[in-house]
């Protein structure tokens, strides 16, 4: 009960002088209930409360912590860099460095940008598109989140192919005319509306795994229909891998799936636990970016020395890893056994997963999440939010936490 009252006193607190307390919005527990659990600090696959607590991480900071917390060799690398210098507004061979290393990784890309989120890498892919094809409008896909540019916070609510209505208010209807929305995984509603709108249409946006709504996979031949039908009626490919991106495999979801985007937005691991995103593609589109092209694109902090340093050692360590496969078999072992337990027990959860993240959706979400709180397990606060695993969580890890899913659903039973 104490504990419970120094939560309330300081999301009151941040209430205060924060809107609903935080500074993005699913951090709030609006769709769990109760109070967000504030962080103290973190190491590895854990953090710690505010108000005491000890938590197995599943959000890892929505992804971007694939390393875990406070990865010594990126806390290592921080720690020098900082003493060097924290911004310069001039270039760094840093940002020469991460560059590469991206488009050694990343098949469709020959030249990157560095931006400061993932929202701004979006953007400006999205900008460069309707530059390089001289089109307006943009195919989207129902549940993608691609960050909260105005053109781009549309869903379809009725399952048409319907022009953008948004779906927050301070976005003028006009903002979101070129937005077209369109369902997941059905590739004839795409090829119907590129056929209707082809001569306006600059680019198709998709996250390859949906992360957003749940996980989505995409159904076996979308994302190589997605390409077909970019070369057959010319138009950009984007895959916004803010997530997929050194996620799903060092080279991304195009490297799991073989299929090759013209554009590719990241963002979360790229910046090891630090603001920043990108986009990259060939050289023949990337050239129209000022100062090269008429496209203007910038940033006072891109490519800022700390974020590309924290990326450089993630992506250095990744490579020299490659935890891929032992991630993925681990989140299949998570999955697998919560499945098991939830059928013991008559739960009915929806567990969805590849590589190394995972969803689970129930109706009766609120009432897992807040158990598996109480039992030091940390889930992203929203069903419809992605897990994550990163490759510092142990057998430990993944044993204490299908031990406490079983207790929570057993008490669930009742
Ligand atoms: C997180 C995310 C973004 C936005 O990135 P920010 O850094 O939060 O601006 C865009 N697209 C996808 C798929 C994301 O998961």
């Amino acid at each position: 009960m104490a504990v419970l009252n120094i939560a309330k006193g300081l999301f009151e607190e941040a209430k205060r002088y924060i809107p609903g307390g935080v500074n993005s919005p699913v951090r709030s527990f609006k769709a769990v209930g109760g109070y967000p659990v504030f962080v103290k600090k973190a190491f590895g696959s854990k953090f710690y409360g505010e108000c005491g607590g000890e938590f197995i991480d599943y959000c890892l900071s929505w992804g971007a912590l694939i390393l875990g917390h406070a990865y010594p060799k990126v806390v290592d690398s921080l720690e020098k860099a900082i003493k060097k210098g924290t911004s310069f507004g001039a270039p760094t061979i840093l940002e020469t460095e991460l560059a590469k290393l991206i488009a050694e990784a990343v098949s469709s890309i020959e030249q990157v940008r560095l931006t400061n989120s993932g929202t701004e890498a979006v953007m400006s892919a999205i900008r460069l598109a309707r530059a390089y094809t001289g089109k307006n409008k943009i195919i989207k896909f129902e549940g993608s989140y691609h960050g909260h540019a105005d053109y781009l916070l549309v869903k379809s609510g009725s399952g048409q192919a319907t022009l953008g209505i948004p779906n927050t208010k301070g976005v003028p209807r006009d903002f979101t005319k070129h937005t077209i929305v369109l369902p997941f995984n059905d590739i004839k509603r795409l090829e119907a509306a590129v056929k209707k709108h082809q001569k306006d249409l600059a680019a198709t946006i998709v996250e390859p795994v949906e992360a957003n709504y749940g996980v989505v996979l995409p159904k076996q031949g979308f994302l190589e229909g997605l390409r077909t039908i970019a070369d057959k009626y010319n138009i950009v490919l984007i895959f916004d891998e803010v997530i997929t991106g050194f996620r799903l495999s060092y080279a991304g979801a195009q490297g799991y799936f073989n299929v090759t985007p013209d554009l590719t937005c990241l963002g979360k691991i790229i910046g090891g636990g630090l603001p920043i995103g990108a986009f990259g593609g060939k050289s023949e589109i990337m050239r129209l970016l000022a100062p090269l092209g008429d496209v203007y694109q910038a940033g006072t902090l891109s490519g800022n020395p700390i974020a590309v340093t924290a990326g450089i050692t993630t992506l250095k360590e990744l490579k020299r890893m490659n935890p891929y496969k032992a991630l993925e078999e681990k989140t299949q072992e998570l999955c697998g056994s919560i499945r098991l337990s939830a059928q013991k027990y008559g739960i009915k959860v929806r567990v969805e997963h590849i590589a190394s993240m995972f969803s689970l959706t129930s109706d009766l979400f609120k009432k897992l999440y807040h158990g598996l709180l109480k039992e030091g397990v940390y889930f992203s606060p929203s069903e419809f939010e992605s897990n994550f695993l990163s490759a510092v969580h142990t057998e430990d890890d993944i044993e204490n936490t299908l031990q406490a899913v079983d207790r929570v659903f057993k008490n669930m039973r009742r």
